[in-house]
């Protein structure tokens, strides 16, 4: 029997994909479970990846006109209650703060005391909170746009949590607008959309799919919620991010009016978009692999690892000098827009451990230094993507390194395209549709499915039908639906005006 190759994370992905995912998640020291239900803690390497995420996303929406402010976690239950289908969307989920204090009990121990008038819900989101605070900051038509955005925590009462996909607090931005035409609303949430499409793509290396979800999968208050949506490696999607087009059903129920030109009192339109935390679990499926994570430079924590190898006493000052006049040379290299970022790791542990500890963590590059290296001038590096390994001159390595990153920024995007498109159908047939998403070895759950691209004639009992059965939803209908041609209903027959993407998701 031929040996199976070892790899650094069991079970692989093969094997059991829930259980990788997790072990990935633990073995690359990125968030482990709290002691709070549901509650996650981000530890540094994964709370590293998170400020990138952050920093190169703040850029691109202040580079569209948005700034930032902070607003209550709070919101007073009488705010959440001023949109119905808004509450009645969330309310399942919503922690709810209805004492100020603790004193003693009966029993000795404390019990919660000073009941509120008022309960006061943690923010699930904000469209509230902000929509109350832009009514006053609004009078006429020259106040707006109000172009806000928002980083913060909130909590949304999940039954089922994973971490970084689902928790029940979650970090985000969530960016608020409101205009003064419907027009310029819908362009605004066109435009965020596009922001994260290309966020998802040319940073994360995570191609997405865009367009609009189902009156189904609508965000509660909204007239239309439009989404990425990314194919993960086992198949299944995920929703990346939305972009919400309020129309005036916010501006009505928090009384965001303004005198417009003409002199009227009018309701101003208002958006919403937010991305969150997921998006760490999303890279951690398009890119890990049975050794651990990948990270895609752009948003690597760090770039580039050097290990020095040191084997007798007498050479560690040589080695470790020679190791910091190469990552003082990387460090001076700009690679997209930052510094190459580099970690010389001299902890007095088992070399190969080490080594395997990078691997499981993701960075892009790992160079090895041992005396050998040293006497001839070079490294032994290796790529994380292909874990290649090759010795090169540590001149070369130098000059070559963002080049090298941006091989590998590239590639794992090809390779995520690739996949994408290899797992992508267009299916006509009922029968076709059900045996793509039906696993064929119940020992390999997870090795069926996609996107089916089919026709669907917009009725919820169709949508609600195949979920059902199958298990499988509508991620989006894309803008360009029409350009698929028409045809006929996947579940019913009945006309449809063009393709949708149907997939299992997270
Ligand atoms: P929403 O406000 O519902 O449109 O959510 C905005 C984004 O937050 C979604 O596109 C998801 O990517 C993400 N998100 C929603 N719920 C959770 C959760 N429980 N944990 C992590 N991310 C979430
Ligand atoms: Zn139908």
């Amino acid at each position: 029997m031929a040996k199976q190759k070892r790899t650094a994370i069991t079970p692989t992905r093969g094997e059991n994909y829930p259980e990788w995912y997790q072990q990935v998640v633990r073995s690359a020291e990125l968030a482990e479970n709290s002691d709070v239900r549901g509650c996650m803690v981000i530890r540094p390497w994964g709370y590293a990846l998170w400020e990138n995420i952050q920093r190169s996303l703040d850029k691109m929406f202040k580079d569209t006109g948005h700034v930032n402010a902070y607003f209550p976690i709070f919101i007073p239950k009488s705010y959440l209650e001023k949109e119905a289908e808004h509450v009645d969307g969330f309310a399942k989920e919503c922690a709810v703060v209805t004492h100020h204090r603790l004193e003693e009990g009966p029993d000795g121990g404390l019990v919660p005391a000073g009941e509120l008038e008022e309960p006061l819900v943690v923010r699930p989101t904000s469209e509230t909170i902000i929509g109350s605070t832009f009514a006053k900051w609004v009078e006429s038509y020259r106040d707006l746009p109000l172009l806000i955005n928002q980083w913060a925590n909130v909590v949304r009462w999940e039954m089922r949590t994973r971490l970084f996909l689902r928790t029940a607090e979650f970090l985000w931005q969530e960016g608020h607008t409101a205009h003064e035409t419907e027009a310029e609303a819908w362009e605004e949430t066109r435009k965020m959309l596009e922001v994260y499409k290309t966020f998802a793509e040319e940073y994360m290396a995570m191609p997405v799919l865009t367009g609009e979800k189902t009156a189904g999968e609508r965000f509660p208050g909204a007239v239309s919620t439009l989404c990425i949506e990314a194919m993960m490696q086992d198949r299944k999607a995920l929703q990346a991010g939305t972009s919400h087009f309020l129309g005036q059903n916010f501006a009505k129920a928090s009384k965001i009016q303004y005198s417009s030109r003409e002199g009227n009192l009018e309701y101003a339109w208002t958006t919403s978009w937010g991305v969150s935390t997921r998006l760490i679990g999303g890279m951690i499926m398009t890119h890990g692999d049975d050794d651990g994570m990948i990270m895609p430079p752009r948003l690597a924590p760090s770039h580039v690892v050097l290990l020095p190898i040191i084997r007798k006493e007498e050479d560690r000052e040589a080695i470790l000098a020679y190791c910091e006049e190469i990552a003082s040379n990387l460090r001076k290299q700009r690679f997209h827009e930052r510094d190459v970022e580099v970690v010389i790791d001299s902890r007095d542990i088992n070399a190969g451990e080490k080594g395997w500890s990078w691997v499981k963590k993701g960075i892009p590059i790992k160079a090895e230094v041992g005396p050998r290296d040293m006497a001839n001038n070079s490294v032994f590096m290796a790529r994380r993507d292909t874990m290649q390994k090759q010795g090169v001159d540590k001149d070369e390595f130098v000059a070559n390194i963002v080049e090298t990153l941006d091989d590998i920024q590239n590639s794992l995007l090809q390779r995520a395209l690739d996949h994408r498109a290899e797992h992508t159908r267009e299916i006509d047939a009922y029968d076709e549709f059900k045996a793509f998403f039906t696993p064929e070895n119940k020992n390999r759950p997870e090795a069926h499915g996609g996107f089916a691209l089919s026709h669907w004639c917009e009725s919820g009992e169709c949508e609600d039908k195949i979920n059902d059965e199958l298990s499988v939803t509508i991620r989006c209908i894309p803008f360009d639906r029409a350009e698929s041609g028409e045809g006929a209903c996947i579940c019913c027959g009945k006309p449809s005006p063009g393709r949708v993407v149907f997939a299992k998701s997270y």
